[in-house]
């Protein structure tokens, strides 16, 4: 199988019509000037030289704006700096971020000519109150008309969705999440809000006027929706902001984040906090009271099952008190899991 690299390109903010509350893409990105063609020569030709396998797929990622709320020249400058690296087989696809309601058929025909193939939604929300809220400049119907527009045009559809939006309740996110399942996505984005530097979020969390959710109730949170995804197929290619210097813990000096769940292994938490979920599920169906037990599964999930800093395996003993033995087994399903009874009172 191909090892699949990502050579992101930043274009902070450009083409963002207005500044939704809680984005500053400038401090998240901590890049502040105009990107040309020449920066993408040189950040593909920087990350070309640094990919050590042969057999790779290589994607070329435009984050972290609005890319085609851009002006088109630029967007054409951009994209056609990438096209003598397809040519030549280096770079295999290219994929952009966008706004829900910076799509439209021709800007579609624009982007199939440069060989797009994934195009990401910023959602945030399925609740019009929410979005106006944020100040996003969007409705649900951009995201729907966008999204339909999209699938139909064969390119792959992404979603970006936020947890703990000003005003936010669970439900609405859990409403939002299936609206999202609805649009057919293949792949999803979910991030809580962090409160960052100089966003009008700041003022209103130091007013007392906005709360952020703790990383236990993020966790809760995401936990939530990411297993609705994933029983509907949806790839959560991401769960939490990428770990930068940027966005680090709030006591770090060149942190941008001022508040909010922030935590450097924030998808392990989520994940770990699902195999507990199951895995105590598991342990409550058993008809005895048991003192051991072992649990099998594949090498890749043995990190989550344990959980963070030991946590699970923990907590298992501290509120049930049960001793779990975990082993990795090459033949179970990555997701599966085999539980066995080693001791029992009786
Ligand atoms: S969230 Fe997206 S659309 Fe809003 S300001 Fe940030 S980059 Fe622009």
């Amino acid at each position: 199988m191909k090892k699949e690299y990502i050579i992101p390109i930043f274009v902070p903010h450009l083409g963002c019509p207005n500044n939704c509350i809680f984005c500053n893409q400038k401090k998240i990105s901590g890049q502040t000037k105009m990107v040309t063609a020449q920066d993408v020569y040189d950040t593909i030709d920087y990350y070309l030289k640094n990919f050590k396998d042969n057999n790779k797929y290589v994607e070329v990622a435009f984050f972290g704006g609005s890319f085609t709320a851009i002006e088109r020249e630029k967007q054409e400058e951009l994209l056609g700096a990438v096209q003598k690296y397809i040519k030549n087989k280096k770079v295999n696809s290219i994929r952009i971020s966008t706004r829900p309601d910076a799509i439209d058929k021709d800007i579609l025909k624009m982007l199939k000519k440069y060989k797009v193939k994934t195009i990401e939604l910023g959602v945030q929300s399925m609740n019009n109150y929410i979005l106006d809220r944020c100040e996003r400049g969007h409705t649900v119907e951009d995201v729907k008309k966008a999204s339909k527009l999209i699938r139909r045009n064969g390119f792959i559809l992404g979603h970006q969705m936020m947890v703990g939006l000003p005003e936010s309740t669970v439900q609405d996110e859990i409403n939002s999440a299936k609206e999202i399942i609805k649009l057919k996505p293949k792949i999803v984005r979910v991030y809580p809000v962090l409160v960052i530097k100089d966003t009008p979020l700041v003022d209103e969390y130091e007013k007392g006027e906005y709360m952020p959710l703790t990383v236990t109730q993020a966790v809760e949170r995401c936990k939530e929706i990411v297993a609705m995804f994933n029983k509907n197929k949806i790839n959560v290619i991401r769960i939490g902001l990428q770990n930068t210097e940027e966005i680090s813990d709030p006591a770090n000096k060149a942190s941008q984040v001022v508040a909010g769940p922030f935590h450097p292994a924030f998808r392990q938490l989520v994940e770990s906090s699902m195999w507990y979920d199951s895995i105590l599920d598991k342990i409550k169906k058993i008809n005895t009271k048991v003192i051991e037990v072992e649990i099998k599964a594949n090498p890749e999930n043995i990190n989550n099952i344990i959980g963070h800093k030991k946590e699970n395996v923990q907590k298992l003993k501290q509120v049930y008190d049960v001793d779990v033995v975990v082993k990795a087994d090459e033949k179970i399903k990555p997701g599966k899991f085999e539980i066995e009874i080693l001791k029992t009172y009786s």
